[in-house]
């Protein structure tokens, strides 16, 4: 699905002199290096304060905690998405309203946000699935209106860009009140081992992530709140410092393997191909297919036979999970969810896709018959 050592082997130079320095260094817990990719990581981005921490799933804990969200407070997240979000929702004793998602893109659907609210909504948290926006112009507007919270989960999509109804761009993870991502090797930005940050524009809320994510300090040794301890590494540091400058270079890349893809198969009549929303660009962590009328399991099984990896994100929706069951939901409560987890399949996606790869995996699609 990636090709984590072809991609390091085009950086190696860079990035295991990187590593050689902190390794020299011995600053290995908030070294200069962590200072020096917040720092870079802030101007690519466009955004006043980046907070970075341990993993995506820390970020996504570590923004709410910082936003004072309390038991019971119910926070609006889609039904289709990786457990993480919905995670640490019930981790912190909030209580996680699930609403559907849009079948074009997959993103979370704002009528359904609407219909969701309730006196005791707190926050929205929109995940920007597979590598593009959610509607940001609706999703803002409603927080408005409520004055709710806004928590963007770009976990998927870091450098994916957002253009507002009035002509206006910002990089997804800046607009809401906070932005969360994840650098797992196989996101966009990934590093060689776990990594996460927080965004913000807002110094208030910069002050309290900081703090929570320092075991609730801000002075050594006086702890002022119950926090948590949750850190980016500097040889995870040092190795982000060296890949992002590429960022924007792998998501081209992924684009244009997407498009390739694309053109390839919109002709196959039981493939629909991805759908690309006009105010987003799509970075695409994922090239995800809708299927209609086969077994997709079977075709994946027939791909991996041939060698071609295929996966299926995500087989079950968040309501039909085991851990997550809860009475006030059962099936068909979310159709277009339940559609796609019964109907999605991803093909390889990554900076090092070449054509004569892909058209190996095309062919081998083509001949599936089911
Ligand atoms: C990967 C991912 C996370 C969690 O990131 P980790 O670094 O693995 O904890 C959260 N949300 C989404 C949408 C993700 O894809």
């Amino acid at each position: 699905m990636v090709d984590l050592l072809g991609q390091y082997s085009k950086i190696q130079k860079e990035v295991d002199q990187a590593i050689l320095d902190v390794v020299r260094s011995s600053a290995y817990i908030n070294g200069p290096e962590v200072k020096t990719f917040q720092k870079e990581l802030e101007d690519y981005l466009d955004v006043k304060h980046v907070i970075p921490c341990a993993n995506g799933t820390d970020a996504l804990q570590v923004a709410m905690m910082a936003l004072g969200l309390k038991p019971g407070d119910e926070v609006i997240t889609a039904s289709f998405t990786y457990v993480a979000t919905a995670e640490v929702i019930a981790l912190l004793q909030l209580t996680p309203v699930l609403v559907d998602v849009d079948p074009n893109t997959f993103n979370i659907d704002p009528e359904s946000i609407k219909k969701a609210i309730t006196p005791k909504t707190k926050a929205i948290v929109p995940v920007h699935l597979f590598g593009q926006s959610s509607n940001m112009d609706e999703v803002m507007k409603i927080a408005k209106e409520h004055n709710l919270f806004v928590i963007e989960d770009t976990a998927q999509a870091i450098g994916a860009e957002y253009t507002f109804n009035n002509g206006k761009t910002q990089k997804v993870g800046t607009i809401g009140d906070v932005g969360t991502t994840s650098f797992f090797p196989s996101k966009n930005l990934g590093c060689y081992g776990d990594g996460g940050a927080i965004f913000t524009n807002n110094d208030d809320i910069a002050k309290n992530i900081r703090m929570i994510a320092n075991h609730g300090q801000s002075v050594r040794y006086y702890h002022d709140v119950v926090g948590v301890n949750s850190r980016l590494d500097s040889i995870q540091a040092a190795v982000l410092r060296a890949k992002l400058p590429y960022l924007d270079t792998y998501n081209t890349h992924r684009r244009k393997a997407a498009d390739y893809y694309t053109k390839a198969l919109q002709s196959v009549e039981w493939l629909e191909t991805p759908v690309i929303d006009n105010q987003s660009t799509h970075v695409f962590h994922q090239y995800t297919l809708k299927t209609k009328g086969i077994d997709r399991f079977k075709l994946q099984e027939y791909l991996s036979d041939q060698g071609v990896p295929a996966m299926v994100y995500y087989p079950v929706p968040l309501h039909e999970q085991k851990a997550y069951k809860d009475d006030r939901y059962k099936k068909g409560d979310f159709p277009v969810t339940e559609q796609l987890c019964e109907t999605v399949i991803s093909l390889p996606m990554h900076s090092e896709l070449t054509t004569e790869i892909q058209d190996y995996i095309i062919e081998k699609v083509k001949s599936f018959n089911n």
